[in-house]
């Protein structure tokens, strides 16, 4: 059977009620393995038998749920379009028949509420109440037809209720504020889209490159790998790759959040979306459109909302059992009290709407503040993580280190010439991404010293590489890399260098020193983690024992040395199994399988590297450790608004529908009170955007 993925755009969404019911609808189809719907921005990713459904079937079922998937250029059709101004011209009359009539009640105290009443003839009052309710009763009955209860099915019931009744006016306001209310859901879930358009907006659309000698314009989707793109002085670069000509000095705030520009020069890494200061480049292309670091930034961004939090999910169970209760609590009312007016009151008070919004809104607006200073958090689970975490575990090479280690010695055994053990350890790493192997070739190349070219090529993550070299079987790498115990001693480990062990068909032939620098805000950032009452720290390191116990000595922190990528997973694991929420910081070398396992793993210097970024949870995108603590103070701030929110929310309803019961909130103030909660919601949660 064959599976793929696929991603449908859907309109019409405006509360978070409707994604559930867009899931259902897809789900429900045969050949649908899973889908997830987005709220923000706007779509359902599937995975699918394409055999068993087609794109039409998708679209007849979010149809029949209310919703739609869009033709490919439907999108602003006329048609399209001239709905959405019927619908604004209602839901504008709504709101100037609403406000009209708020006037009049303000006047109530003076008695032009009974003049009112009483000079407007009750037919037209009943019709411009049905006119105002008109889109909402739509949605209502709709979602009748499918036997489905939404948000506002309550709140029209009881405006029916003061229709039958003979209260007109009251029905009106009620009306009023119910149309208030979605104005105000409607105006959070389009903030946080709009958050989400402006950064794709961020992408560059064109590209200048060069073909045969010749210089064209063409559009990003065009673009070619390996293709040299022309970067101008002001100007934007369009694709992630490697300078072949020219320098400039390049702002990278959209990617890394910093705005200190960056020089760069032949052989310089740069970004999509990023732009050239001064100078002009040439560029050869390395990766195109949705590959580049900018283009996964943005996916991983807009499907946050996967990763929901556990809050979200209690939130979520909670809104199905609420409106059940309301009703029944309405019906002991109306039982009891025998006041319709009363009834209509429980009715109209709750609504589950903002307990439903409670939690995402307050973590689109952290995770959208977090992005701009170069932290990526790829949703409200790690959120919830990070900010019950307990354990922070810490590889060293590249991650607490600057990854840029520096061969300092080169011991020849045996009589095999310096410059040969280099030439051999060189052309042997000469395919590894491992910082280590990065130094070896650093030295061979300021040597001049010419690499051969390896026919076999392996790398043993965790103990080095083995390569096959004129004929020859090479291997680098740490002690447990060798076959046969080393006869002679060495004394680099007792210096804190890490020893590399270059053998030659089985034979030791060299051995060389690499040190590594720590990086300087280190202390820092471990002082802040303490102060936020993390008490294990530890590193996690394959390195030696003596380096790793130097280092953790310094930095007053546990160790783990010798470790294989495995042996870091099952730390994680065994922490997990005692109850500890484990965050686990690493560079992806060696230690995204460690990452993926943790509860939190966050990815230093993510731009550019494709394995820290698709396996942690949240990716630093500047080289800055202050970050690792600045994510959890994001996390707790972030959990302590949701709560907030909650029980807000919470309480309110409570305090509404009691009121409400016991007739002392009048349907009028009962709708009034409705809507607030949101606005409330929407105000606590929009604290978050502002940083620090
Ligand atoms: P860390 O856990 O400190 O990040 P790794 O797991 O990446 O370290 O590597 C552990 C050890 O394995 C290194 O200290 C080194 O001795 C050896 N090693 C791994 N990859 C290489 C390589 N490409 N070249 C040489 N040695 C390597
Ligand atoms: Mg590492």
């Amino acid at each position: 059977m064959s599976e793929k993925t696929l991603e449908v755009p859907v309109k019409g969404m405006d509360c978070a009620e409707c994604v559930a019911h867009v899931q259902h609808a897809i789900a429900a189809l045969p050949g649908v393995q899973s889908v997830e719907v987005f709220l923000s921005s706007e779509k359902a990713v599937l995975r699918l038998d394409p055999a068993r459904v087609s794109i039409t079937q998708i679209r007849a079922a979010v149809a029949s749920a209310g919703y739609s998937v869009p033709e490919p250029a439907e999108t602003t059709s006329t048609e399209a379009m001239s709905a959405g101004f019927t619908r604004s011209i209602l839901s504008l009359f709504g709101v100037v028949f609403g406000a009209i009539l708020l006037i009049v009640i303000a006047g109530e105290g003076l008695g032009l509420f009974e003049s009112i009443t009483t000079s407007i003839p009750a037919p037209l009052g009943y019709l411009l109440v049905l006119i105002a309710a008109y889109p909402t009763f739509l949605n209502v009955l709709r979602a009748a037809m499918k036997r489905q209860v939404i948000s506002h099915t309550l709140m029209s019931i009881g405006v029916i209720a003061a229709l039958v009744v003979g209260q007109w006016v009251t029905a009106a306001i009620v009306v009023f504020f119910m149309r208030m209310g979605d104005y105000a859901e409607r105006f959070t879930t389009e903030r946080s889209r709009r958050a989400l358009k402006n950064l794709t907006a961020m992408a560059p659309q064109t590209a200048r490159i060069e073909r045969n000698g010749q210089e064209y314009e063409v559009p990003i989707a065009e673009l070619q790998i390996g293709e040299t793109v022309i970067i101008r002085p002001g100007e934007k670069i369009p694709v992630d790759g490697e300078v072949i000509a020219g320098q400039a000095t390049i702002n990278q705030a959209t990617i890394t959040g910093e705005s200190m520009p960056v020089e760069t020069g032949v052989g310089s890494k740069v970004f999509a979306a990023t732009f050239a200061e001064l100078g002009s480049l040439r560029v050869r292309a390395t990766h195109v459109g949705a590959d580049t670091t900018f283009g996964k930034v943005i996916r991983l961004v807009e499907e946050a909302e996967a990763h929901r939090a556990d809050v979200q999910r209690i939130a979520d169970k909670f809104s199905a059992y609420f409106l059940p209760v309301v009703a029944f609590i309405a019906l002991l009312t109306f039982l009891i009290s025998r006041n319709p007016l009363s009834t209509a009151a429980v009715l109209v008070v709750a609504c589950s709407c903002s307990l439903a919004l409670a939690t995402p809104i307050a973590m689109l607006a952290s995770i959208g503040a977090a992005a701009k200073i170069g932290l990526l958090i790829k949703g409200g689970k790690y959120i919830e993580a990070l900010a019950r975490a307990d354990v922070v575990l810490i590889d060293k090479t590249g991650t607490l280190t600057l990854g840029r280690p520096e061969l300092t010695d080169v011991i020849t055994l045996n009589g095999v010439p310096e410059n040969e053990i280099l030439a051999l350890a060189a052309s042997a790493e000469r395919y590894s991404e491992h910082p280590l192997a990065e130094a070896v070739r650093t030295e061979a190349r300021r040597r001049n010293i010419a690499l051969y070219e390896p026919q076999a090529f392996e790398a043993v993550p965790g103990f080095g590489v083995r390569a096959q070299i004129n004929g020859s079987s090479i291997s680098v790498g740490s002690r447990r890399l060798l076959t046969q115990p080393l006869a002679v001693s060495v004394d680099l480990e007792a210096q804190g260098k890490t020893a590399l062990f270059v053998q030659k068909d089985g034979e030791v032939v060299g051995v060389m020193g690499a040190s590594d620098t720590v990086r300087s805000e280190i202390p820092q950032a471990i002082a802040a983690l303490r102060k936020l009452g993390i008490k294990e720290i530890s590193i996690l390191t394959g390195d030696n024992e003596r380096v790793a116990s130097a280092l953790a000595q310094k930095l007053g922190v546990n160790y783990r040395a010798n470790l294989l990528p495995e042996d870091k997973i099952a730390i994680v694991k065994e922490y997990q199994a005692q109850g500890h929420i484990v965050v686990m910081v690493g560079d992806g070398v060696n230690d995204a399988p460690a990452l993926a396992q943790s509860n939190v793993g966050i990815a230093m210097g993510a731009a550019g590297t494709d394995v820290a970024l698709e396996a942690a949870h949240v990716a630093l995108m500047r080289e800055d450790w202050m970050l690792v603590p600045e994510a959890f103070h994001i996390a707790r701030r972030t959990m302590r608004v949701v709560k907030t929110n909650i029980a807000f929310t919470a309480i309110y309803n409570l305090l509404g529908l009691t009121l409400a019961a016991f007739g002392i909130l009048p349907p009028i103030l009962a709708a009034a009170a409705q809507s607030l909660p949101d606005l409330g919601i929407l105000a606590n949660s929009s604290r978050l955007l502002r940083h620090r």
